[in-house]
């Protein structure tokens, strides 16, 4: 019978495991930095021209090979740098999968120099599609240099995916940028045709981020750090007010390897929630630290994919991490406001049974929507229903884990029809109504019997409220996917905050104002809005032509 299953030529296989790992001329700067830093270059040069389509070259000053490492270089599985399994398990350099050199030359015409700190003469080799063309001896310094040309002169299906030369020059850029962030520590020279994009000296992190990316934005960063016995955290956030409306300049590096991951660019996004507009994002940089062993980077040929052993926590780690930078940064901006503590912050700020504190300050509220309050070097301006929102939330967090809330009882309980699904919605979140302050009751199938409700809820509102609550509760879960508490506390804050439009009194002001200033971040709503507005006497002056 005749034979149907044939084993592929070298050089047809050679080019389908190079699809894989070169997608265009990005794929191949990327692949010789790493080996350039695995390397352990000290300066590295990559020149490119026509966004990289027909000229890449990587030059560096890294150990170099032997003539016969050289030739062997570009055999497939061809690695210096793991022989064992469990050398695969404990990975410290970028590259391991020994595919690169091999799958550039699978599709490109190559030309390789490269000289190690023992000889004194460097190899050089030029190879075509595979096909070692030519060995020669000349002189260069230590180090090694990789052309390469015209990158898919042979397999013409991939060529003409390539997009323009200003698109493939942004995909190096990007590439370059990843390297260059993950080891400042190299100077890494980047040229495009005739053009110096870069040329950036070895550096600690924030000067190579200067470098890179500028003064205005370096100065807006706030530093995240965080270290455990399992991992090691830091890098930088942009502050909130800095955030941009495209995902873009984001960089996670693990172990100083460039990756994606959606889900720890959400840990990140988690720390901002309450301080971003929807829509925008923050800046970032995170280095993260781990156990070779703990995190398995041979998930894809491109190394950016990685799965950890246990992401939960590092999702953790790194939440809480990004949490404590803007919590640290938000109290940095709070001057010297009164400071309340204990039952004074649990105090409802509608006064409904008891005094408030006198306070001998005036100040007024505006249109019965904002407070003016004056401030040492200027003037404040707080949003009223923003202000009693973030207090209210606060509290409902912390009410959630240490309940000591009193509830006002209700002398004529108020019966409230909700639907089959609102019902289980009230049933799922009992231990926190209860925690908040509500007694309820199910009874039967449709009703709940509301017999309590917080003591912030206004005169003439207990009726409603717990309706009110369950109906944000249900539009945040649908568009916001929040986590059960976190939408509870919200949907709490926003119903039982004053409104925009209601007046309140003297003693009211003073408590909404001090309150605010003892949260935890009281410049911003849970919503991520603002909620106070600062004019300085100097913008003040401006204003009326006196600076
Ligand atoms: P990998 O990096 O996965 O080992 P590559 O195909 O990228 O596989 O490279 C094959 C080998 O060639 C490397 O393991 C390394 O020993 C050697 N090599 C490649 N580039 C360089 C370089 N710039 N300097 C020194 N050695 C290099
Ligand atoms: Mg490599």
């Amino acid at each position: 019978m005749e034979r149907k299953i044939l084993i592929l030529p070298e050089s047809l296989a050679s080019k389908i495991a190079a699809g894989e790992v070169v997608q265009r001329p990005a794929s191949v700067v990327k692949e010789l930095l790493e080996n350039s830093i695995d390397a352990d270059a000290k300066k590295i040069t990559v020149v490119i021209k026509d966004g990289g389509k027909t000229f890449i070259q990587v030059k560096d000053d890294g150990s170099g090979m032997n003539e016969d490492d050289a030739v062997t270089s570009f055999q497939r599985h061809a690695t210096s740098k793991i022989s064992t399994y469990d050398d695969l398990e404990n990975i410290r350099t970028l590259g391991f999968r020994g595919e690169a050199l091999a799958s550039i030359a699978a599709v490109s015409q190559v030309e390789l120099i490269t000289c190690t700190q023992e000889t004194d003469v460097a190899t050089k080799i030029r190879i075509e599609g595979v096909e070692i063309k030519e060995i020669t001896k000349e002189a260069f310094e230590r180090g090694t240099s990789i052309t390469v040309k015209n990158l898919f002169f042979n397999t013409p299906g991939r060529r003409n995916f390539l997009k323009n030369n200003t698109t493939e020059f942004k995909h190096v850029f990007d590439v370059v940028v990843r390297a260059a962030l993950s080891h400042p520590e190299v100077g890494v020279n980047f040229i495009s045709g005739e053009e110096t994009v870069f040329n950036l000296k070895p550096a600690d992190i924030s000067d190579r981020i200067r470098d890179i990316f500028g003064e205005k934005l370096s100065d807006s960063l706030i530093d995240v750090k965080s270290q455990s016995p399992f991992i090691h955290i830091k890098g930088f956030v942009s502050k909130p007010d800095f955030s941009r409306k495209t995902r873009v300049e984001q960089f996670f590096f693990l172990n100083n390897r460039y990756i994606v991951s959606r889900n720890l660019n959400y840990a990140v996004y988690q720390a901002f929630e309450y301080l971003l507009e929807k829509g925008s994002y923050p800046f970032f940089i995170i280095y993260i630290e781990i156990d070779p062993h703990k995190v398995d980077v041979n998930v894809h040929p491109s190394k950016m994919e990685v799965k950890f052993e246990d992401e939960r926590s590092i999702y953790h780690a790194i939440n809480s991490a990004v949490r404590d930078a803007l919590f640290q940064e938000n109290r940095s901006g709070v001057e010297q406001h009164p400071q309340i503590t204990g039952d004074e912050k649990q105090r409802p700020i509608i006064s409904h049974d008891f005094q408030l504190t006198p306070n001998e300050q005036r100040y007024f509220q505006l249109h019965s929507r904002y407070i003016i309050f004056p401030v040492d070097e200027g003037v404040m301006i707080i949003d009223q229903h923003a202000a009693h929102e973030r207090i209210l939330y606060e509290r409902a967090i912390i009410n959630f884990e240490n309940s000591n809330t009193k509830s006002q009882h209700l002398l004529f309980p108020h019966t409230v029809e909700l639907t089959t699904g609102e019902i289980s919605i009230v049933e799922s979140l009992i231990p926190e109504l209860d925690a908040l302050g509500f007694q309820i009751k199910i009874f039967g199938k449709n009703t709940v019997i509301v017999e309590g409700v917080p003591p912030d809820i206004k005169p003439g509102q207990e009726a409603t409220i717990l309706q009110e609550i369950v109906d944000l509760y249900k539009e945040n879960e649908n568009n916001l996917k929040l986590e059960p508490r976190d939408n509870l506390a919200k949907s709490f804050a926003c119903k039982a905050a004053i409104k925009f439009g209601d007046p309140i009194n003297q003693s009211e002001i003073s408590a909404l104002v001090e309150q605010l200033f003892s949260t935890k971040m009281p410049y911003v709503c849970p919503h991520g809005r603002p909620v106070v507005v600062k004019l300085s006497l100097s913008e003040l002056g401006k204003r009326f032509g006196r600076i």
